[in-house]
């Protein structure tokens, strides 16, 4: 396999029709006569952007000649340009091969701090272009080189090999889908190193993924140390499937275990599969419909004995300890806990901390996040506990979908048993994995290596940052609250430059929260996830006279080319992962300003919604802002801030263990009760409306008052609003009285 990584030399002379023109011109031949292309520039333009080119380049020669040290005035700028150049290299990338070339005087000029970050000095008319090229090829090779991590170099090697294979997968290496015209078009799509690299576990080159040997077993031991955990297994299924690892390595019937509720319905699955007993810790939340902190009150010990003591499905033989407490390390908006609290709290009393860190595989790469992340370099480690984390490599990092990993720090008196891990990893991972998730696995810890990895988490946080500051920039040049949209978060924010943890902490009674009296240093926001408040809602539930329901705006955004992660009733949400770019939320804050001019225009939706309008042609000739008045005034009428939040905050009260509600759907001992019905009846399923996309009643919970008022409201307001729906998974359509309706799975009542 040839990669194109250019050299990359920088000369003002470049171009020039004089010696060292010349010189440099032929140096650039000689190199591409090696078989490397060369790009020559003639300056750096904006460092901080050049020195993105180290991602593409194999090798930087600055060409600076006598001449540029006629003057002591010229010397001292050349110099400060090429130290700031090496810096802008070196923040990012340790290894890249710089060379300067030049002449005798320049070599007697540079300092000595920069020259040490040089791979070595060129004298321009010492030797013949050849042989510096060959010299300089061998270098940039050599760099290329030790690139690549342990799989992906074993996965590319054996691609391009072009050996005859005779396992599957059946299309063999995408000859398959050359014999016909639909499988043309695939093969064309995907191109042929995905197919050729898409191959089953009988390749014994390539190591095992269930077994963990060869270079998967490599790669998983790179991770582990670029990561600073004691095991790192890379999973091929998402994090829904690392954390029912996780747990069913661990968890058995009838054992007590300690839940979020505000957590992924992969728990919950975990909770249904291994027969678990669970009591669970309730977020604050407030009524903007942010979920927040667990108060720190709820994760004492005696605290969590007593709502086990409460809970009446647990045996009284089981275990005195809980055998796992699973907390979302990172709420869609970016809450997170001190972890060091936590395990100070619960070391000894609770077998396995699990934090799920889905949205927070970057939080080892910057120093900001500090203790508000499980697991990291110099981390200390339990006495008695054992910490895992689970991550999706695919939502922050460079990752392909499904891409995630399982994080172990062992503790002081215990290490992980892995052939008795393995058991619970082999029962969820398919006997054929998907290699390139595999290799995206290991490139995208790769990519984390210092100094790279830190500097990407840097840019995301500084971009996040400049993202607020261009919102409050707009907010203050309209004036007198002319400008609705705001980004969620504390108060204060610096100037310039990255974040201070301290200005992210979420302290005591403060308004912009809303979550109440939070125990000091227990909790901070992480700013990459930035959730924007549209206007008609408070933090206290209140509604104002007009309002811009988030729906209407997302999709509005959608139709010009932003689609956002999640839309709640009057907030929506965006993210800045290691991909983000300046122009992506540059977009986002000129659309809102788009928005504003449309709805105080209130242009017909035909004009600024035509392929919703296509879809939905009800809607043709309402005005945009007509539209938002009538949603925000049957928001206002049912009270529906207040109404969710009290729903996800009431006591739900079990009637069963999660699995034996759940083991009457597999028996079909349940009825399908329509919604005016379902107050005091036991779910056998899963109840999760979208948005938040939490859990709100899971198999064995009675319904109360509340939730069946909230399922009117969605009922009604689904009826209302076509196109706008609120989804909820687990209801389902069926005959009620002849018309068709929602019902919901109950287990059948005696
Ligand atoms: C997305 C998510 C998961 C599941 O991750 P996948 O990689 O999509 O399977 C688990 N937990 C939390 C908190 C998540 O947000």
């Amino acid at each position: 396999m040839r990669f194109q990584f250019p050299i990359i030399i920088i000369d003002e002379d470049f171009r020039s029709e004089n010696t060292s023109g010349f010189g440099v011109r032929a140096l650039a031949k000689a190199i591409e006569g090696e078989g490397i292309e060369v790009l020559g520039v003639t300056g750096y333009g904006d460092l901080a952007s050049f020195a993105q080119q180290q991602s593409r380049a194999s090798t930087f020669i600055v060409s600076i000649d006598d001449e540029e040290f006629n003057s002591e005035e010229e010397a001292d700028r050349v110099i400060e340009n090429l130290r700031q150049f090496v810096a802008e290299i070196r923040f990012r990338n340790a290894d890249i091969p710089i060379f300067l070339y030049g002449e005798t005087r320049t070599s007697r000029h540079i300092p000595n701090d920069v020259l040490r970050e040089m791979h070595g000095f060129i004298h321009m008319f010492e030797d013949t272009p050849e042989f510096i090229a060959r010299y300089v090829v061998r270098e940039a090779r050599s760099y290329l080189d030790s690139l690549a991590p342990p799989f992906f170099r074993a996965l590319t090697h054996y691609a391009a090999d072009g050996s005859y294979s005779w396992h599957c997968p059946g299309h063999s290496g995408g000859v398959a889908f050359l014999k016909s015209p639909v499988g043309q078009m695939f093969h064309q799509f995907f191109g042929e190193n995905m197919l050729r690299a898409d191959v089953c576990n009988a390749v014994d080159e390539l190591g095992q993924l269930l077994d963990h040997t060869g270079p998967v077993a490599a790669s998983e031991r790179n991770a582990a140390r670029i990561f600073h955990c004691d095991h790192l297994y890379f999973v091929t299924n998402g994090t829904s499937t690392s954390n029912k690892m996780v747990w069913h390595s661990t968890v058995a019937p009838g054992d007590v275990v300690v839940v979020d509720r505000n957590c992924h319905k992969s728990i919950l699955h975990s909770i249904i599969m291994t027969g678990a007993v669970p009591v669970f810790l309730t977020p604050t939340r407030n009524h903007y419909g942010i979920i927040g902190p667990i108060p720190l009150e709820e994760f004492k010990i005696e605290n969590i004995r007593k709502k086990i003591a409460a809970n009446p499905f647990v045996s009284k033989t089981a275990a005195k300890n809980p055998r796992i407490l699973t907390i979302t390390q990172s709420t869609y908006d970016g809450v997170l806990y001190n972890v060091e609290a936590i395990k100070e709290m619960l070391d000894g009393e609770i077998d396995t901390l699990h934090f799920d860190e889905a949205w927070l595989p970057h939080a080892a790469f910057h120093d900001f996040y500090g203790d508000y992340h499980a697991i990291g370099e110099d981390r200390g480690r339990c006495k008695e506990s054992m910490i895992f984390s689970t991550q999706s490599t695919h939502k922050m990092l460079a990752g392909l979908s499904q891409a995630s990993q399982i994080l172990v720090q062992d503790s002081e008196e215990r290490q992980l048993d892995r052939d008795i891990f393995n058991e619970a990893y082999l029962m969820h991972t398919s006997t054929s994995p998907q290699y390139s998730i595999i290799a995206s696995c290991d490139v995208a810890a790769a990519m984390m290596e210092p100094p790279g990895g830190p500097a990407l988490v840097e840019e995301s946080l500084a971009e996040a940052l400049d993202f607020r500051r261009a919102m409050r920039k707009v907010d203050d040049e309209f004036g007198d609250n002319d400008w609705w949209f705001k980004v969620w978060g504390p108060e204060y924010l610096s100037d310039d430059g990255i974040p201070e943890r301290e200005d992210w902490m979420l302290k005591a009674g403060e308004r912009w929260h809303g979550f109440g009296d939070l125990a000091p240093g227990f909790n901070m926001l992480d700013p990459i996830k930035a959730t924007l408040i549209t206007p008609g809602l408070d933090v206290d539930g209140d509604f104002a006279e007009w309002g811009i329901p988030a729906g209407v705006l997302t999709k509005y955004l959608a139709e010009h080319g932003i689609v956002v992660e999640k839309t709640g009733l009057y907030s929506f949400f965006i993210m800045f992962t290691i991909g983000i770019t300046k122009g992506r939320w540059n977009t986002l804050v000129t659309e809102l300003q788009q928005f504003k001019d449309d709805f105080d225009r209130n242009r017909p939706l035909w004009r600024v919604m035509p392929e919703f309008i296509a879809k939905h042609p009800r809607y043709e000739r309402v005005g945009l802002k007509d539209l938002c008045m009538q949603i925000h005034a049957f928001y206002q009428k049912h009270d529906v801030a207040r109404l969710t939040t009290e729903m996800y905050l009431s006591d739900m009260v079990p009637a069963m263990r999660p699995t034996d509600a759940f083991a009457k759907t597999a028996h079909r001992e349940v009825d399908r009760v329509p919604i005016d019905d379902l107050e005091g009846r036991v779910t056998s399923v899963l109840l999760t409306p979208y948005p938040p996309g939490i859990p709100l009643l899971i198999p064995g919970e009675r319904f109360n008052a509340t939730i069946v008022r909230y399922l009117k409201f969605a009922r009604d307001f689904n009826g209302s609003f076509p196109g706008f729906e609120t989804d909820i998974h687990g209801l389902v359509k069926a005959d009620v009285n002849g018309q068709t309706g929602y019902c919901v799975d109950c287990v059948i009542q005696d």
